[in-house]
C-alpha cells in the first residue's frame, strides 16, 4: 500500500513540476512515507529525519532550500511528537490527505519566501476521499498495484490500522476499472488489487440509480475481462470476508493467480479471541477447504504473530499444527510487540522475549522447510513466469511464477513484461533459476 501511495504522491508532484531524483542532496523536497506496522517505527523515522536535517542545513547554507514532508501512518499516529521533536519538518500529512500535497507545498514555499518557518499539518480523514482527486497513475511497469479499498473496521487488538488509516472505504467499480484499463494500456500485465482489508471490498457502480453494492468476486470478474491483462492478485484478506462468491471466482477466473495471502495470526482459538480476530481456527480451515475445492492447485501464505499476550505452549503448538496442516508456502511472521494506543499493548501476561525468540525461530524454520520443499519440487518443471525487472547480474531478468516464486534467467530485455515458459533447473529456499523453453 505504501509503494502505491508513494507512486501516487510522485504522480501528484509531477503534475506541479517536480520530478524524482535519486540522491537527497539534489532534492528540493523529501517525502518520508512511513509505515507503522513494524516495531519502533517512530524511532526509525526520527533517526532518518536526523539524517535529512543535516542535508537540509547543508543545502540552506548553499542558498538552496529543501522541504521535508512526513507522510503515512507514523505521521498520522505520532504527528504531535513530530511537531515537538522535529520542528525542521515542514509538512506532516496522513495517508488520507496526500492529494493536497501541492497546496501544502505552496503554503510552505510562501512562508519560506517571507523568511518565516511554519509547519503545515494535515491529519484529517476527509469525507470526500483522495481517490476523487488523484491524477491518473503514471506508467507502472509489467506488474502494478491498484488500491481498491482502504481502512478497516475490524479492530484486531494488536493493530494500528483502524486508527491510522481510518474506517473502511471502497472505491467505485468504474474508477477502479478506469485505472486498471489505463495500467494495461501502458503495458501492465499483472495487477495486484490492494486494500488493508481488500476482500471486505463493497463498491458501488458510479452511475447506477440503485444503491447496490458489489463484492470483490464481482470486481475480479470485471477486471479479468479487460483485454491484455495476464494476471490478477489481491492482498490483504481477512478470513471472515472470504465469501462464497469470491471463493467461486478462484475457480472461474483463470487470470486470478492460485496463490493467496490469507492471514490467520494464530492457530489457537483462545489467542484469536484475545486478538479479536472474529473467527475460529475451524472457520479458517473451512475457507481453505472451499478454496482448494474451487482451485485445487491453490497454495497459501499467511501472517503469524508469535508470543501474543497469554499465548501458552499449548496455544503455540496449535499454531504449529495449523502450519503443518495447511502447508503454508510463505509467511510474514513476527514476535508480538505492543503498539501504543492499541488494546493489545496493555493486555496482561505479556510473554518474555526469550520465549518469543525461540517460538519464532521454530515457526520460521518449519515455514522455510515448506518453501524449500516446494521450490525443489519445481525442478524439471516448465512453468509460466512473468519477467518484470532486471536481475543483479548483467543480462539477467527476474520474474515470478504463479505462486510468487522469484525466478532468474539469462535473457535479453525483449522478454521484459512477457509471460514466458521457463524450465526450472535450480532451486534454493528463496528462488528458482531456469531457461526459457523455445
Ligand atoms: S483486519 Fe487487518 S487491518 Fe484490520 S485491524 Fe485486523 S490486522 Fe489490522
Amino acid at each position: 500500500m505504501n509503494v502505491y501511495d508513494s507512486n501516487r504522491m510522485a504522480d501528484i508532484m509531477h503534475k506541479v513540476g517536480y520530478h524524482t531524483v535519486n540522491e537527497s542532496h539534489n532534492a528540493d523536497m523529501v517525502i518520508l512515507n512511513t509505515c507503522h506496522i513494524r516495531e519502533q517505527a517512530s524511532e526509525k523515522l526520527f533517526s532518518e529525519l536526523g539524517r535529512f536535517r543535516k542535508v537540509k542545513s547543508k543545502r540552506e547554507a548553499e542558498g538552496a532550500t529543501m522541504i521535508i514532508a512526513v507522510a503515512g501512518c507514523v505521521a498520522q499516529a505520532a504527528g504531535n511528537e513530530i511537531i515537538k521533536r522535529a520542528p525542521y519538518v515542514d509538512i506532516i500529512l496522513g495517508p488520507q490527505t496526500y492529494h493536497r500535497l501541492p497546496e501544502m507545498v505552496a503554503e510552505v514555499s510562501r512562508s519560506k519566501r517571507k523568511n518565516k518557518d511554519s509547519q503545515v499539518v494535515d491529519l484529517e480523514f476527509p469525507k470526500k476521499t483522495k481517490f476523487d482527486y488523484l491524477p491518473k497513475a503514471s506508467v507502472a511497469g509489467p506488474s502494478a498495484f491498484l488500491s481498491i479499498q482502504e481502512g478497516c473496521d475490524k479492530f484486531c487488538t494488536f493493530c494500528v490500522v483502524p486508527y491510522t488509516r481510518g474506517a473502511e472505504y471502497s472505491r467505485s467499480i468504474e474508477s477502479i476499472l478506469d485505472e486498471a484499463k489505463q495500467l494495461i494500456e501502458s503495458g501492465t500485465k499483472e495487477i495486484t488489487l490492494l486494500g488493508q482489508n481488500v476482500n471486505a471490498y463493497h463498491g458501488l457502480k458510479e452511475h447506477s440509480t440503485r444503491k447496490q453494492e458489489f463484492g470483490l468476486g464481482y470486481l475480479i470478474r470485471r477486471i479479468a475481462e479487460i483485454n491484455g491483462l495476464k494476471r490478477l492478485r489481491y492482498i490483504t484478506s481477512h478470513p471472515k470476508d472470504m465469501n462464497d462468491d469470491l471463493i467461486s471466482a478462484h475457480g472461474e477466473v483463470e487470470l486470478l493467480m492460485p496463490f493467496l495471502h490469507l492471514p490467520v495470526q494464530s492457530g489457537s482459538d483462545q489467542v484469536l479471541e484475545r486478538m479479536n480476530r472474529q473467527h475460529k481456527v475451524k472457520d479458517y480451515i473451512l475457507v481453505v477447504e472451499k478454496l482448494l475445492s474451487a482451485r485445487p492447485e491453490l497454495r497459501l501464505s499467511s501472517d503469524f504473530i508469535v508470543g501474543f499476550p497469554g499465548e501458552s505452549d499449548v496455544d503455540f503448538e496449535a499454531t504449529i499444527s495449523l502450519i503443518r496442516e495447511v502447508k503454508f508456502l510463505q509467511a510474514y511472521s513476527f514476535k508480538f510487540s505492543p503498539r501504543p494506543g492499541t488494546p493489545g499493548a496493555t493486555l496482561e501476561n505479556q510473554i518474555p522475549n526469550n520465549i518469543k525468540d525461540s517460538r519464532l525461530a521454530l515457526l520460521q524454520d518449519i515455514l522455510l522447510g515448506h518453501q524449500s520443499e516446494f521450490n525443489k519440487s519445481s525442478i524439471g518443471k516448465t512453468v509460466p513466469v512473468l519477467f518484470d525487472r532486471r536481475g543483479r547480474v548483467d543480462g539477467q531478468l527476474l520474474g515470478r511464477t504463479k505462486f510468487m516464486q522469484p525466478v532468474h534467467a539469462n535473457l535479453d530485455d525483449n522478454y521484459m513484461g512477457q509471460v514466458s515458459q521457463v524450465t526450472i533447473d535450480t532451486a534454493t529456499s528463496n528462488s528458482l533459476g531456469g531457461s526459457v523453453t523455445k
